[in-house]
């Protein structure tokens, strides 16, 4: 896969916000900045409206693409017609895949049976509709758990996992990928370091989660796709492997989740 500028595409960063307000000013140039670094994104909506604008960037550069969804802090908006709404953006080729969604029992700003009751909804027309899912879980996991193994996903990815080896485990035997972030450079995540040198490369996919989560050396500036490589370094660091190596493993299982 080729970029814009004839730059190979060597990392694909699963989850930011790109249409969030803190790129409302400089939007193009960080969008250019990733490009030219070789770097596909997917962006991610956290509501209806959200959703569509996650679509428009994605229609409008080639190598950006869509998730389309409502986010646990937003489920109490989730209704019939924003589900229809959800659908109709499906139709679009760029969208890859449903999310973000989940549980969020940390903020709870949403009530958690509305939470789970929306997670439910999305996760079977991810299913009907043959979409990955993208998954939020923030101190849920327990009835995380409980509703994957009831409402399974056919495929999907636990977003910025932050958990120790035998979580990371369950959610393997789920057939889920473990999205890995900028928590990973910081200092008091050993667990998480731990957990990684163990994820076989095959089931970890790169996210920046930006404009938030940015990793070290960037830690507490604003977040953006081209960071993804600190990540992609640290898990090259970890697991003692060539940083191309994690760049072509990851970027493959992007590809193969999301269909891209
Ligand atoms: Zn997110």
């Amino acid at each position: 896969m080729l970029t814009a500028d004839g730059s190979k595409l060597g990392l694909i960063d699963t989850h930011a916000h790109l249409d969030s307000t803190d790129y409302n000013e400089d939007r193009s140039m960080v969008i250019a900045r990733t490009f030219s670094d070789g770097i596909g994104v997917i962006t991610v909506g956290v509501d209806l409206e959200s959703s569509g604008a996650a679509l428009k960037l994605a229609q409008r550069h080639r190598f950006i693409w869509a998730g389309v969804g409502v986010h646990p802090h937003e489920a109490k908006t989730f209704n019939n017609e924003v589900s229809a709404a959800l659908r109709k953006l499906t139709t679009d080729p760029k969208v890859v895949a449903i999310g973000e969604i989940g549980l969020d029992y940390y903020r709870d700003l949403s009530p958690r049976s509305t939470q789970r009751d929306v997670f439910i909804k999305q996760i079977e027309l991810a299913n009907e509709l043959d979409l990955p899912v993208i998954i939020h879980n923030r101190e849920s996991t327990k009835d995380m758990l409980a509703i994957l193994r009831k409402h399974r996903p056919k495929r999907g990815v636990i977003h910025s996992f932050l958990g120790d080896i035998d979580l990371a485990q369950e959610f393997m035997d789920l057939k889920l990928y473990l999205g890995i972030g900028g928590p990973l450079t910081f200092k008091k995540n050993d667990i998480l370091r731990d957990a990684v040198r163990q994820i076989p490369l095959d089931r970890i996919l790169l996210e920046t989660d930006s404009p938030y989560l940015t990793p070290v050396p960037y830690r507490g500036k604003r977040n953006e796709p081209a960071y993804v490589r600190y990540v992609a370094e640290e898990i090259a660091h970890l697991k003692e492997l060539s940083i191309d190596k994690v760049a072509a493993v990851t970027t493959e299982n992007a590809r193969q989740l999301f269909d891209i």
